[in-house]
């Protein structure tokens, strides 16, 4: 029958199904009810947040609001999806923990979306939309369910090792009773009862505020590259968001070469609050393995490429593995000369 190309087993039938249904992606109404809350009654919040709380509330906010990002960048985003590092148990329990307090999901359902989505990067099926712009990669990709296409080509996203990481499955099972522990109980009842605030201030300032925040900044892993990266045709000295924004070419290598700790979510290179937070758990001992890339590795990768023909990337990984074991131990206390 003309459009129907692709078909999908229900209970053993083949039910016959158009190229359009096969790539049809649905509203998540949950998420969507969700978003519309954050992003209404922490808008609010700000407002209360001037008028109403104290400074003690305010700070615990932040913190825990900083520790929340942490879980997304440097747990999920540096430390899983990426494999930069390698972590002890105690430095995975801590960033699971802020991981949850961030309240984005599971960090096996955020690692697999992501691995998706460079695996996808540029094209049609990436899930944040990377073709499009700022805004679907930041808002409406997160709002949609994945298409029947996408939950066939998830199967094939490798996540055996994360399956076998005890901390992240055991997150996994019980995420609703830590979700609402770490994410709603342990705010709103700090601010209540240590710092004196009212249940309305605790629940928009800890809650609200925090989800606002937290969920922006979360989501921008996906999305950044729009903001911090230089895409075709732009040109840096025409624009005035210079004077805001660092425009690098830091989103493309992280795109291009994902395994070094040091490539910042926000446009930056190893000065960011992720890499330097990652130095301090390497000099407690909870880090190690570092992976990075020197400058010399790239170019003699980059020669190496252009004189066999042979891929980039293959050669740039071939430089970094040859380079990672003549570096000592604590190169990352000594990170000019890595650089
Ligand atoms: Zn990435």
């Amino acid at each position: 029958m003309p459009g129907q190309t692709k078909a999908e087993t229900v209970e053993g039938v083949q039910t016959p199904m158009t190229e359009q249904e096969f790539k049809k992606r649905d509203a998540n109404w949950v998420l969507v009810l969700f978003y519309i809350h954050v992003y209404v009654l922490g808008t609010y919040a700000i407002y209360v947040t001037f008028t109403s709380a104290s400074w003690s509330t305010i700070l615990f906010t932040g913190l825990i609001s900083l520790l929340g990002v942490l879980g997304v960048t440097v747990g999920v985003h540096r430390l899983w999806a990426h494999r930069t590092f390698t972590a002890t148990a105690p430095l995975r329990v801590f960033l699971m923990l802020c991981q949850t307090m961030a309240g984005q999901g599971t960090i096996y359902s955020r690692v697999q979306a992501h691995r998706f989505h460079h695996a996808k990067f540029l094209q049609d099926e990436d899930p944040y939309y990377s073709k499009e712009s700022f805004v679907y990669a930041q808002l409406h990709g997160n709002l949609l369910n994945y298409s029947k296409q996408q939950e066939q080509m998830l199967l094939n996203v490798d996540m055996s090792d994360i399956a076998s990481d005890r901390i992240v499955m055991f997150q996994k099972r019980y995420y609703v009773l830590l979700y609402i522990a770490l994410n709603v109980l342990l705010p709103l009842n700090t601010a209540f009862q240590y710092f004196g605030e009212s249940v309305a201030v605790s629940i928009f300032v800890s809650f609200w505020l925090r989800s606002l925040i937290v969920l922006n900044v979360g989501n921008l892993v996906n999305s950044a590259h729009f903001v911090w990266s230089i895409h075709k045709g732009f040109k840096p000295t025409d624009s005035n968001s210079i004077f805001f924004i660092t425009k690098s070419f830091w989103p493309q290598y992280h795109y291009m070469l994902p395994h070094d700790y040091q490539s910042g979510e926000f446009g930056d290179y190893a000065t960011g609050t992720g890499s330097t937070m990652i130095r301090v758990f390497a000099a407690l001992d909870l880090a190690k393995e570092l992976l990075t890339i020197s400058s010399v590795a790239v170019r003699n990768g980059l020669t190496i490429a252009v004189d066999t023909k042979r891929p980039i990337v293959e050669c740039i990984e071939e430089q970094r593995k040859l380079q990672q074991s003549a570096m000592p131990e604590n190169h990352f206390l000594n990170r000019e000369k890595f650089m």
